[in-house]
């Protein structure tokens, strides 16, 4: 199939009448935003669903990056394309241009939204990872007001989210703290792939010991859930090569891959220790001012 079953189109104008409209429709009833994941699945007929309801006019109001003391803020309409050229996100966050680099291709990105790559649940999204390793919480908007849900609990299992129906992810938070960087490794078959295996990083110092580390891995199970163990192993313990090494072992012994035609479950576990070591070894060197 290579057209999608026949569907309603509304177009809207601000973020409260999405959810009136998503309300009256319910579950009949999907927003669409790049549009790069939604429309291929609904041309498979992965998908189907009777109303689509466009919210491409809400950039203005939900395509911005904020940058705050203490935290950034970025609207979910943000475009792959804004988070891979913002140089204020890449000061703070140099894990989303290493991961917006290798995020498809330019067509995707100039569409692809920040909103629906989380809210796709795809266990491959790259952008999943990044939002994980750095700790995000995503605001949702109902009829009701705002809830914020933090990234553990935002994604379900595959393709589901805690985003209800008549409800919509407005924002994503990233907490600003001291002394820390961040890196992005990821192995593709081919340029602008999907991740066979892809590992964020984020890590903080304090005193030349760890002071706390993240981890998201994406492709190597259900969603791209963080490996707390790999905290508590390097807190306290000084950056090295044995350490890094470590951190890759909790990473490879933590995943749950599945043999694929992308690779074999035991390839993707020697990618996600490899990727771990690798993106932990690039966060240290960065804080240490050695660049990329
Ligand atoms: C050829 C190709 C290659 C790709 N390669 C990669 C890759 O290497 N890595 C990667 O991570 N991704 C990749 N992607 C996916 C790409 O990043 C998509 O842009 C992204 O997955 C979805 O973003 P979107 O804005 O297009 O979402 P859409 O397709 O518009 O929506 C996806 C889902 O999210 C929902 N949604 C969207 N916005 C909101 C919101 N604000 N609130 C609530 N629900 C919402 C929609 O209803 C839908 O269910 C690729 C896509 C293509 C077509």
């Amino acid at each position: 199939m290579q057209v999608p079953a026949p569907f309603e189109y509304q177009r809207v104008s601000s973020v409260g009448q999405a959810i009136v409209l998503l309300d009256r429709l319910g579950d009949t009833a999907r927003l669409v935003a790049g549009g790069h994941s939604l429309i291929p699945m609904m041309k498979l007929r992965l998908a189907n669903f009777e109303y689509l309801i466009d919210i491409n006019d809400l950039h203005d109001e939900l395509g911005y990056i904020v940058t705050e003391p203490r935290q950034i803020r970025i609207g979910a309409m943000t475009r792959h394309r804004e988070l891979l050229e913002s140089d204020a996100l890449a000061e703070a966050f140099p894990i989303f241009r290493d991961a917006e680099r290798v995020i498809a291709d330019p067509v995707v990105r100039n569409r692809g939204t920040l909103g629906g790559s989380l809210c796709q649940a795809d266990p491959s999204e790259d952008l999943s990872a990044v939002c994980t390793t750095l700790g995000a919480s995503c605001v949702i908007r109902g009829l009701d007001g705002e809830r914020v849900v933090p990234m553990e609990d935002f994604h379900r299992g595959p393709y589901e989210t805690a985003v209800g129906d008549a409800e919509i992810l407005t924002e994503v938070r990233f907490p600003i703290r001291p002394n820390g960087s961040s890196a992005y490794e990821k192995v593709e078959r081919r340029a602008g792939d999907w991740a066979v295996v892809s590992a964020g990083v984020a890590v903080w110092l304090d005193g030349g010991v760890v002071a706390d580390a993240r981890v998201g891995l994406a492709a190597v199970g259900p969603n791209t859930a963080g490996i707390p163990g790999i905290a508590e192993a390097l807190r306290g313990e000084p950056p090295s090569e044995e350490l890094y090494a470590r951190a890759g072992d909790i990473a490879k012994d933590a995943c749950d891959p599945v043999t694929d035609r992308r690779g074999s479950a035991e390839y993707k576990r020697h990618l996600a220790r490899e990727l771990t070591i690798r993106a932990l070894r690039r966060s240290v060197a960065r804080i240490n001012g050695q660049g990329a």
